[in-house]
């Protein structure tokens, strides 16, 4: 490809609105243009990453035994009212109507589309287990689509399903994608993560994320420096810790706390650890036909999991209530409410909560705490479950080792369904014994298009981007120094040529520019290995630059595109060795 004739549109600034590496960079190296928000053209530089991506993907899909298809993305409203997401899925989901009135959804994932497909194709344990997959875009209309295309509301997805006779087949499944997912990002030359999650809407019981690790991922993780668990803070699990000291219950007291509201001003004030206090935080839960009001219980050193309340929970939504509502049910404002006494408002308590021996809580009174507040005399809880967040430091629950946390970016997640969709649109089989059973199923995507982003966000310096290799639009630009030295451009040309030959992807960049907007545009967009014809070509010699490690050194022209060949496929290899 000429430099001259690439459609790549570098800018010199950066765009204003973005806030994030990958989309700053994305936009001024000529990769991708906004048409609206979350919604992006792919120019042919993204283009190239992008289908080296998907490639990665099919091959490994494909060894795990997948098949490839193509599912609509215009979805009748019919199949989701089946399974019961139309009402659930709330406004993520684009809705449209056709010329008679008729429901669409534009389709956010294809579990309804799929069983639909395989109930009416798949009688027999004989065709299962069956993998299908496809890689096309997704649409879904987020609250807040940002960071370029880390959130987009248009995306790339990778999204394979696989339909198996009985648990046992969904477990040698789920392990063939686990493995499958390891190998494409370790492929793809990424530094990541697999750790467990929670499975939210898709629903199911056991998922696993797959994270890039990045300081900007919108993702916090837990792992373990001794062993392998590693969680998502929305999901991870610790030991729970009872304070240190023995003490006698002793009565309750109310103590006046005039202006303190926060728990660090409550602990300064009583003089005590905020571990000694109870945090009370109310929410309203909404369900499909009712809502209620929930006041959630964590040690004052503690936060609230949300993710934990919503699932203990049940509902379809979680918000934090308002001042009225706390003050109509507890009768103070926050900052003073606590358990005891309440009436009218379902109490859920973190696990650690009845370890606090002679606790302070507020006293659903303004100005006012309780000490000595006691679990089981004073207060009970609706129920008692883990509902707090883990922090860095904590025991890990597998080996008792010390719990590190990190940012990451979610590429991909991987979900065991079981038999939820099946059951609720009948995808059925007759068995060995001539019996029906519904399939048991599990769903595994992969954000193409983020996953390109994360890349970027990994991979970058103050100059520019550093695309891994095996994921690089192009591997190499040449670049004649001096446009008006003919010996210069034939020399550059004559390298070109011989490296398209070799199977070599470059680009010549034969602008007239000057040799500083040059390297600059290399370096912006990334090309893993520069080639510089310039002076030294008097004495037969290139320039040869690696643009991840900064390394540059001079080469005989002839031979250059040997060196350039065995260094692309050492690179390759050393991805695919590590799989
Ligand atoms: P998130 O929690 O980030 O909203 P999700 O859990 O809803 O994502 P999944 O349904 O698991 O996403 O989709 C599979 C993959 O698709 C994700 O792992 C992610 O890489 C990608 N993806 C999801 N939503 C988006 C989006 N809005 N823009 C780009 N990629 C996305
Ligand atoms: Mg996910």
């Amino acid at each position: 490809m000429r430099f001259s004739q690439l459609f790549a549109p570098t800018l010199r600034e950066d765009p204003a609105e973005a806030e994030v590496v990958s989309h700053r960079l994305l936009v001024r190296a000529g990769f991708i243009r906004k048409l609206a928000a979350g919604v992006y053209t792919y120019l042919p530089l993204a283009q190239r990453v992008l289908e080296k991506i998907k490639q990665i993907i099919r091959e490994e899909m494909d060894r795990e035994g997948g098949q490839e298809l193509t599912m609509p993305i215009l979805q009748p409203a019919e199949l989701w009212l089946e399974s019961g997401r139309w009402h659930v899925y709330g406004e993520e989901l684009f809705r449209l109507k056709d010329r008679h009135g008729r429901d669409f959804a534009l389709g956010p994932t294809h579990e309804e589309i799929v069983t639909d497909l395989v109930r009416g194709e798949v009688k027999s344990y004989r065709q299962l287990p069956l993998l299908l997959y496809q890689i096309a875009n997704k649409y879904r209309d987020e609250r807040r689509p940002r960071f370029g295309l880390m959130r987009g509301r248009e995306f790339i997805m990778k999204d394979l399903y696989s339909f198996d006779r009985d648990e046992e087949g969904l477990d040698e499944s789920y392990r063939r994608m686990f493995r499958a997912y390891t190998r494409i990002f370790r492929r793809m030359g990424l530094n990541f993560r697999p750790v467990e999650a929670d499975t939210g809407a898709i629903g199911g019981n056991v998922s696993h994320e797959f994270m890039v690790i990045a300081s900007s991922g919108e993702a916090a993780i837990v792992y373990c420096d001794s062993c392998d668990y590693a969680a998502n803070v929305e999901k991870a699990e610790t030991v729970p810790r009872p304070l240190p000291g023995e003490e006698e219950p002793l009565p309750v007291e109310e103590v006046a706390t005039p202006g303190c509201k926060t728990i660090a001003e409550v602990a300064d004030y009583l003089k005590i650890e905020p571990a000694r206090l109870i945090k009370a935080v109310v929410y309203q839960a909404f369900y499909r036909d009712r809502e209620e009001l929930v006041l959630v219980l964590v040690r004052g050193d503690r936060e609230v999991n949300e993710v934990k309340v919503h699932n203990l929970l049940g509902c379809l939504q979680l918000n934090m209530a308002g001042e009225q509502e706390i003050q109509k049910v507890c009768g103070a404002p926050v900052g003073y409410i606590g358990p005891v006494g309440l009436q009218g408002i379902k109490i859920l308590a973190d696990q650690e909560v009845p370890l606090i021996k002679n606790a302070v809580c507020g006293a659903n009174r303004e100005g006012y705490h309780l000490r000595n507040v006691n679990y089981g005399r004073d207060f009970t809880a609706y129920q008692v479950a883990d509902l707090r967040m883990v922090e860095a430091g904590e025991q890990c629950l597998r080996c008792g080792g010390k719990l590190l946390s990190a940012r990451g970016i979610e590429v991909g997640q991987i979900f065991k369904l079981g038999t939820k969709y099946s059951e609720a649109l009948g995808a059925t089989f007759l068995d060995e014994k001539g019996q029906e059973r519904p399939m048991v199923m599990g769903c595994y995507g992969i954000g193409v298009t983020r996953t390109m982003a994360a890349a970027v966000e990994q991979n970058h310096d103050e100059n520019g981007i550093i695309w891994p290799i095996p994921i690089a639009p192009y591997h190499v630009i040449v670049v004649p120094v001096n446009m008006r030295d003919e010996e210069q451009v034939r020399a550059a040309e004559e390298i070109y040529s011989s490296l398209l030959k070799a199977g070599v992807e470059v680009v010549i960049d034969d602008r007239d520019e000057r040799p500083g907007v040059k390297f600059k545009d290399a370096d912006l967009i990334g090309f893993p290995i520069r080639v510089v014809v310039g002076k030294a070509l008097s004495e037969g010699k290139v320039e040869v630059k690696i643009r991840r490690t900064g390394d540059s050194f001079l080469l005989d022209r002839n031979e250059v595109v040997d060196y350039i060949k065995d260094y692309i496929a050492k690179e390759i290899a050393k991805t695919i060795e590590e799989c």
